[in-house]
């Protein structure tokens, strides 16, 4: 996605059906939007104001003090690259996706980068990270990736996912479906309600459905991914096993996808396993998530881990 200022916020989550769940009673009510996250200035990151309470004031000398100059993150290239809008640009422009990331978890990088702001592709949402504002909207569009239900993903990440699943067909690892991607707050309100009716109970329902507010899917950043044949596709749950599963899981991170919720993390996502659902999260910080050998986002930004709300 293209977006201008610096900010972010996730939640994990998959549910059958997606966007087709059938509807159910809401939630109850959203938290409540901060009433101070107005406009800070004129720019805005895909039509969220940059809200500078996120980032640590620079004029206050313990943010300062101590740190060197050579130490420094929030450079003038990277402050340029963010008022480009352009997130892959930003991580360049701190020397790449491990340069990007040891400067984030280090606290370097909180003058002019947080990890709440929806509109980074870096943002993190789990379940003790709900998206800001939870009622958050972004634009998406249709990728060209036949997807049965029509589902709809943010620019970046469509492209990306159109290019990753024509390198799996020029693999000979099959076709590759789009079954769930962009899902609104009251589209997971849907989804949720349905796991919870389908699985029987509300704590059985988080281990494979976000909360409303608190799925990746909100940011049109996830997308869930079948195994296709033509047109005929399988189910979410088959894509795993399947050769085109195997080939994801080994490549997705060249396109800038990584997979969320692997096996035998619940402990740290609060999701069982889930490898037809895919993050994006740009080509430089996935090279970087995978090479580090990372299992959970959350270990890769050095974050607690989110296995309950
Ligand atoms: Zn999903």
């Amino acid at each position: 996605m293209l977006v201008a200022g610096a900010i972010l916020t996730s939640g994990g989550d998959d549910t059958a059906g997606g966007d087709r769940a059938q509807a159910h009673a809401p939630l109850g009510s959203p938290a409540p939007l901060d009433p101070t996250a107005e406009a800070a200035s004129d720019d805005d990151v895909r039509g969220i104001p940059l809200r500078e309470e996120d980032l640590d004031d620079p004029t206050d000398a313990d943010e300062t003090d101590g740190v060197d100059e050579a130490d420094e993150f929030c450079t003038s290239e990277v402050t340029d690259a963010i008022a480009t809008g352009d997130p892959e640009a930003v991580v360049v422009a701190a020397g790449g996706g491990e340069a990007f990331r040891d400067g984030v978890v280090a606290g370097r990088a909180s003058r002019c980068i947080a990890l709440n702001h929806p509109a980074w592709d870096w943002v993190v949402v789990n379940k003790q990270r709900p998206v800001e504002p939870i009622d958050y909207a972004p634009d998406v569009i249709a990728p060209a990736t036949y997807s049965p239900i029509g589902a709809h993903l943010d620019p970046a990440a469509a492209a990306a996912l159109d290019a990753m699943v024509d390198a799996a067909r020029d693999a000979g690892a099959g076709d590759i479906g789009l079954e769930s991607g962009y899902r609104s707050y009251d589209t997971q309100t849907d989804s949720y309600n349905a796991q919870v009716g389908l699985r029987g109970s509300i704590a059985e329902a988080d281990l494979t459905s976000a909360r409303p507010g608190y799925s990746e899917h909100q940011l049109g950043l996830a997308a869930d991914l079948v195994a296709c044949d033509g047109a005929s596709c399988g189910t979410m749950y088959e894509f795993g096993a399947s050769p085109q599963g195997a080939w994801v899981a080994d490549n997705a991170w060249r396109y800038g996808w990584i997979v969320r919720y692997e096996a035998h993390t619940t402990g740290t996502t609060g999701y069982e396993a889930e490898p037809w659902h895919l993050r994006y999260v740009g080509v430089e910080l996935a090279t970087a998530y995978a090479e580090g050998g990372y299992d959970t986002y959350e270990e890769f930004w050095e974050l607690p881990a989110a296995p309950e709300y």
